[in-house]
Order: C-alpha cells, then sequence, then structure tokens
C-alpha cells in the first residue's frame, strides 16, 4: 500500500536536493500535495519534476504549468545565471485574476532583500498612480520581465531574458489580464519586440498576442524626472479605459487634476 505522506516527502527531499529549505510553501500544499494525496484529477506533475524544471526546463515545458507550479519552479528556478547572486527570487504578487498587470524589468536591491516587486519609494509611486486610476495594488498584479536581480542593476543579458521569458509569458496567460502596462523601456521592448523609445510609444495601446498592452515610464524613472508623473498618469487613464472595455485604440490624454507627491 502507498504511504500517503510520500509525495510530501518527496517534495521536502527535492528542496533539500535544491538548496532550499525543507518547508511546505502553501501553494504547493494548497495544490500538488492535496491532489496528490487524493490521487484523482487531472496529471499533477511531482516536487522532482518541478525541481527538475527549475533546472533545466525548457519553454515548452514550463508553458504547460498552471500557477502554482509555476510559481513553484520560479521560486527554485536556476535556469540562468542570476540565482547565483540572488537573495530572493521575485515571482510578483496581487490578484492571480487581475484585469490589470503590471510588468517592470527586474528586482532591485530592496525587491531582492523582500521578494516583493515595486517595493520601495517606487513602489509608493506606483501606488499612488494607480489609486490615481481607481485601483488598489492588491486588485491588480505586478511582476518583473526578470524574477531575479541582476547584479548592481546592470541591464539584463540577453541569455537572462530567453531564460526567464517563459516564465513571464505563462504568468500572462494565466492571469489573462483585460490590459498590460509595461513600466519603462526594457518591459516595453521585450514585450513588443522593438528598440523604439518610450516616447514614441506611450501614449496608445498596442497588442501583445490577443493583450492589449499599454507603454509607459517605470517609476524609478518619475522619481528622477517629475515631469513624467502627468504622463504616466495619462497612460494608466487609457489603461484604465482599456479595462474597463474601451478598446482602448484611441489615444489623447485625459483632462483633470494630478497629485502624485510622495511624503
Ligand atoms: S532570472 Fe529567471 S531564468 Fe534566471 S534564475 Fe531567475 S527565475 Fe530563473
Amino acid at each position: 500500500m502507498t504511504d500517503a505522506r510520500e509525495p510530501l516527502r518527496r517534495y521536502l527531499e527535492a528542496r533539500i536536493a535544491l538548496g532550499e529549505p525543507p518547508v511546505i510553501l502553501p501553494s504547493l500544499r494548497r495544490g500538488q500535495v492535496l491532489a496528490a494525496l487524493a490521487g484523482g484529477g487531472r496529471e499533477v506533475k511531482g516536487p522532482p519534476e518541478l525541481a527538475r524544471l527549475a533546472r533545466e526546463g525548457t519553454a515548452e515545458r514550463i508553458r504547460e504549468l498552471d500557477f502554482d507550479e509555476l510559481r513553484e519552479v520560479a521560486l527554485a528556478c536556476r535556469r540562468c545565471a542570476l540565482h547565483e547572486g540572488r537573495q530572493h527570487v521575485v515571482f510578483g504578487e496581487g490578484a492571480p485574476d487581475a484585469r490589470l498587470l503590471c510588468v517592470g524589468e527586474a528586482p532591485g536591491a530592496v525587491e531582492d532583500e523582500t521578494g516583493r516587486p515595486f517595493v520601495g519609494r517606487a513602489g509608493q509611486l506606483l501606488d499612488l498612480m494607480l489609486m490615481s486610476v481607481g485601483l488598489r495594488r492588491d486588485e491588480v498584479y505586478i511582476c518583473n520581465v526578470l524574477k531575479c536581480r541582476p547584479p548592481g542593476n546592470r541591464n539584463p543579458q540577453p541569455e537572462e531574458i530567453a531564460a526567464c521569458s517563459p516564465l513571464l509569458l505563462q504568468q500572462i496567460d494565466l492571469i489573462d489580464p483585460k490590459v498590460i502596462v509595461a513600466f519603462g523601456s526594457f518591459a516595453a521592448q521585450t514585450l513588443l519586440g522593438t528598440r523604439e523609445s518610450i516616447g514614441r510609444l506611450r501614449g496608445r495601446t498596442h497588442l501583445y498576442g490577443r493583450f492589449p498592452l499599454v507603454v509607459t515610464y517605470h517609476p524609478a524613472a518619475s522619481l528622477r524626472n517629475p515631469g513624467w508623473k502627468r504622463p504616466t498618469w495619462e497612460d494608466l487613464q487609457i489603461a484604465r479605459r482599456v479595462m474597463d472595455g474601451d478598446s482602448g485604440l484611441r489615444s489623447g490624454a485625459p483632462g483633470g487634476e494630478l497629485s502624485l507627491d510622495l511624503p
């Protein structure tokens, strides 16, 4: 007779083999272990399979994962050299069924320390910007193109983008947002496959696959250049209209007053 604790034992062994703490992550407890214990339902990728995907998973295999599996693979991922210097993988946070998805570049120092995206002053400004279009942080989903911090905040390398992109692409497909907002030139250029500047890309709606996509300045850039706060607000208003069902193919700045000053 099969020991009912076997999946749990294999999971903990796999984490130890990866050098991760032997703890049960809540997402896995809810998803895979219970499903495995129940012994039914769809095919469940066992923890050793997820550990293997975290080491060497191909884009095709990663694009088959559900949200819990994707998170597990990302949190243990060693598929590019950035895993060597990271403190935390910054997978993303927010509502998994969010209608608006924010995508930035890569974790900075505070994100690497905390494991959370868009924290610190740039994160505070993002929260204010979202509030200015009637959205709370917990109503949207926030993530980055790269899940691990490049050393010294250097620009991501092509091989790192290639390794990490399947995680983001699957994240986008699973969240299935009404609109994506790309913050900063790196996220915009990566998703749109262009070298155009933000100044030329912002202020209108693009398409990323089947998803409308709006490009705007990164909050960290707006902290350095406060004059970019208003265009960011205008771009977020475009995204909000798309999220609410407008095609968003009209461009143009909305009116109104704006206050995005941090205390
Ligand atoms: S940056 Fe992405 S591909 Fe590289 S180790 Fe981190 S999660 Fe994996």
